[in-house]
């Protein structure tokens, strides 16, 4: 017999076909003419499958009428037309068997919504939900389109190291990774933690960034990306900030700036056009459910053009605008989150790259610009700023000049000697190249128009939480 998931049971050429349709219940509705309804769902898709269930079936009294939320079955029967709303087809059992119960009076997932914060708490159940179960399949679907995207450019998928002995341009702070009895670190003669007798021999941690390995292929193989876990130990409790998180990170030899502006640009529209695509049923839910302003603003990054504009004449546009800001702003200073949503939402209303930062507040690694005057010297940075999420995407075109790539480590009071292979790149063949890293679940977030970063990803890890 042949097993059909929800989603294909539902589609009109199923009807005729004798299936097995297996899942988890939702409801079950009696029906005052000897039969009950059930509505199964298997996470195919957001919608559920409605089971017509027969007085006559053998374990109608015993079983199918105790049938509640969370019990799990496998249905045998044909699939007919449906007169029912919402859809165009159902399964007409003639079996029904069930793998497991779930007590009413226990299982949490009930009729009642409750709240996404205290879904969290559930973590192990949550993705029964129709959110978790929507925001996962588009999430799927991003990362098919990373992919797709990449692959059909001829990128070659790079793994860089999850454990890394170099703290990438101090994105933010490191997790630290050592087999080392905190109850009894080794010390040296002069009191220090001897990092030689831990399992590298050295200080490693968690990396913060795949970049700088990835400059390493993309200067040997062309085009690369990465795309795996990152971790931040930044003690941030917001709504876009977790300590790992997924990032992809495309890297390209001969790209300038304004090449990966480009990339950029392209890359983000594919994703968005891909799910407005193949994700509609999930995409009207999130519009009806999360953000009704969701549809909107994807459409907006599909069809307009991103906006280019300089750092300083973002900071401009933000000391005129007359608003009121939390942080005060001028040349020199850190954009914060509310001036990027300022510039992509109300300034502009259109996704923005802001280019050619402050070199003071960027780090080593970015190329630096001829300057306009000593204290206004930038570097070729941009960031990719969209309505509702902000920032999105942090990249550079790289400093690829080793005299002042070394200048600049020195400023920045980091030792050549532990960077000596990364400037090996610049002494050997130094190309121009660029990259930049998009967050996945910042990327979701946009998507879906999901406020907190947490229900984005599966299992979340923040300051204090790291339960499941
Ligand atoms: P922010 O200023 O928002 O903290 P950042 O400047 O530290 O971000 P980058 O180092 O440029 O970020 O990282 C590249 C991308 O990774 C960001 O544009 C963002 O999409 C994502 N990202 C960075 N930090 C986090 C985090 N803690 N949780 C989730 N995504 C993140
Ligand atoms: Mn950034």
């Amino acid at each position: 017999m042949k097993k059909l998931s929800v989603r294909a049971a539902r589609d009109v050429g199923a009807v005729g076909q004798q299936v097995i349709v297996q899942g988890w219940v939702r409801t079950r509705r009696d029906s005052k003419g000897g039969f009950s309804f059930l509505e199964v769902n298997d996470g195919s898709c957001l919608s559920n499958l409605q089971i017509v269930a027969d007085a006559n079936l053998p374990n109608y009294e015993t079983e199918i009428k105790h049938l509640s939320a969370g019990c799990s079955v496998s249905v045998q029967g044909e699939v007919k037309p449906s007169g029912g709303q919402g859809q165009v087809t159902e399964l007409q059992a003639s079996e029904i068997i069930v793998h497991g119960w779930a007590d009413p009076e226990e299982y949490p997932l009930q009729k009642k919504r409750h709240t996404l914060e205290k879904l969290r708490e559930w973590a192990h159940l949550r993705p029964r939900t129709n959110t978790m179960g929507a925001v996962m399949r588009v999430r799927n679907r991003i990362c098919r389109s990373i992919h797709d995207f990449f692959q059909e450019q001829d990128f070659l998928y790079i793994h860089t190291p999850i454990i890394t002995a170099s703290d990438c341009e101090g994105a933010g702070a490191m997790f630290r990774v050592t087999t080392l009895d905190p109850a009894k670190v080794p010390r040296t003669a002069q009191g220090a933690v001897d990092f030689e007798q831990d399992f590298f021999g050295r200080p490693a941690y968690l990396t913060v960034s795949g970049q700088l390995e990835g400059e390493i292929y993309a200067t040997a193989l062309g085009k690369i990306y990465t795309f795996g876990p990152t971790f931040r130990a930044e003690n941030s409790n917001t709504s876009r900030h977790l300590a790992e998180f997924w990032m992809v990170e495309p890297e390209v030899a001969f790209n300038e700036l304004t090449d990966n502006m480009e990339l950029a640009e392209s890359f983000l529209k594919r994703i968005v056009s891909d799910v407005l695509t193949y994700c509609q049923e999930d995409m009207q839910f999130f519009h009806e459910r999360i953000d009704n302003t969701v549809l909107a603003s994807l459409q907006v990054i599909v069809d307009k053009k991103f906006q280019r504009l300089s750092y300083t004449e973002s900071i401009e546009v933000l000391e005129q605008s007359g608003e009121k800001f939390e942080y005060p702003v001028s040349w020199g200073s850190d954009l914060q989150a509310e001036h990027e949503r300022f510039l992509t939402e109300k300034h502009l209303q259109a996704p923005v790259i802001l280019y050619d930062y402050p070199a003071a507040i960027k780090p080593f690694y970015m190329k630096l610009n001829d300057a306009e005057s000593s204290e206004r010297r930038t570097v070729r940075a941009m960031d990719v700023l969209v309505p509702r999420v902000g920032e999105i995407i942090g990249g550079s075109q790289r400093e690829d000049r080793l005299d002042v790539l070394t200048t600049r480590m020195e400023e920045q009071g980091l030792r050549a000697e532990d960077y000596w292979w990364y400037l090996d790149l610049r002494k050997f063949g130094s190309v121009p190249h660029s990259g930049f890293g998009l967050g996945l679940e910042r990327m979701v977030q946009a998507v879906t128009g999901m406020a907190n970063i947490r229900d984005v990803i599966p299992f979340p890890r923040t300051p204090g939480s790291a339960e499941f």
